[in-house]
């Protein structure tokens, strides 16, 4: 499928202009609240009445709140204001190749709805329906009616466009190449569309809440049906050209090895994903279809699932080896579809190549840490990248 910049700056200089200051006044509200009109135009520069327009605004689309008044010294004490978070709501939704997860988060990064569907085939008019089906549910869940729906963030395994591994195997979706995925989710769910790579959003969940959130540089390994790479670098999300930047599952780790349906021999994802898994529990006439299956063949210890376990981390920790000297990340986290108890075994299998940059004295964070958002955890990152983009300011929308 392709992407239309989902960055995408819209409208005239003044609209952006003001979408620009809503932002910066929202960002310094979510920072400092409770704050008042004053202490917003000292900081960013904005002249008081622009501020006490913007704030008007905010409140009447029931994005702020007022909370109260603080006593500054002289004159009467200055109304303080502070984000509702239950105003406004963005909904995440991933598609994998065999289901689609929808999550509703409301401004303040509360989970309030989250479902899962199976699909039966993903074909691009297949998955716009689902698309619709968990809008309709999600908005009828919402807390309060009168909430606004900011937009969504659709997030699927890459590649985009038509490239190289375009359509690999089960790992892929089928017949996107020549989508465009932006404008199907527009049409089929009514509302503002980011499109994302399911990895990087994953990356932002978890730095929004879990694991990585006193971090500012780290990368995320991602285990949808294959195997994505998300890279967050001081606070940036790396997206690439196309953003296509973190195919690591089509990284040659093992020369001549297995066969993998992008045409490569010994691709990571061949040897470290859920398809690689599933391969080897077929073998031995086990079906899997949830991450449920997968927990309980864990429990039971079964000898395939092991195996697996076993040959996974050797190719996968040269990978992280790899990824650490590529990026300097200060952790590369490990999540997604898989359990967390079988990422946490697979961690600690791991053998870390000791020539990296990362092996150091001071280190204070582990090399390798399991995520903490689950397996919702790239649609949660769906719905936070759009209310990223509603609270923080680019600096490309500045003039
Ligand atoms: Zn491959």
């Amino acid at each position: 499928m392709m992407i239309t910049n989902p960055r995408r700056i819209v409208g005239s200089n003044a609209e952006r202009t003001r979408l620009h200051n809503r932002q910066v006044v929202l960002g310094h509200v979510r920072e400092k609240q409770p704050i008042g009109r004053a202490e917003i135009a000292r900081i960013s520069g904005l002249s008081t009445q622009a501020v006490s327009n913007i704030i008007a605004e905010l409140e009447e689309d029931g994005l702020l709140l007022e909370a109260g008044r603080q006593s500054g010294g002289r004159g009467l004490p200055a109304l303080q204001y502070r984000l509702n978070g239950d105003g406004a709501a963005a909904l995440g939704i991933e598609v994998r190749p065999d289901a689609m997860f929808g999550a509703l988060v409301n401004l303040e990064g509360e989970t309030l709805f989250t479902t899962r569907e199976a699909l039966a085939g993903n074909s691009p008019a297949t998955v716009a329906a689902v698309a619709r089906k968990i809008r309709g549910e999600a908005l009828a869940a919402r807390l309060m009616s009168d909430q606004r729906i900011l937009g969504a963030g659709v997030v699927m395994p890459g590649p985009f466009g038509n490239v190289g591994i375009s359509g690999a195997g089960q790992s892929a979706l089928q017949g996107w190449e020549d989508t465009n995925a932006t404008a199907l989710f527009e049409d089929a769910l009514h509302m503002a569309v980011i499109v994302e790579n399911d990895a990087t959003a994953a990356a932002v969940a978890e730095r929004v809440r879990g694991v990585a959130s006193d971090l500012r540089t780290f990368c995320f390994i991602y285990f949808g049906a294959g195997l994505g790479l998300g890279v967050v670098a001081d606070g940036e999300v790396q997206r690439g050209t196309f953003g296509n930047a973190g195919e690591i599952g089509h990284v040659v780790m093992t020369p001549g090895g297995r066969q993998c349906a992008c045409g490569n021999k010994g691709c990571l994802e061949t040897y470290a994903s859920r398809i690689a898994a599933q391969a080897e529990l077929a073998k031995a006439g086990i079906e899997v279809g949830s991450a449920s299956d997968i927990e309980r063949l864990y429990q039971e210890r079964n000898p395939e699932l092991m195996a697996w376990l076993d040959v996974a981390a050797g190719p996968l920790s040269q990978a992280i080896g790899m990824i650490e000297n590529l990026f300097d990340p200060e952790t590369v986290i490990l999540g997604g579809a898989m359990p967390d108890a079988v990422l946490d075994h697979l961690i600690s299998i791991l053998t870390l190549p000791g020539g990296s940059v990362a092996v150091r004295p001071d280190r204070k964070t582990p090399r390798v840490l399991r995520g903490a958002s689950g397996r919702l955890t790239a649609a949660l990152g769906g719905a936070a990248l759009v209310i990223h983009d509603t609270i923080t300011p680019r600096i490309t929308a500045k003039t």
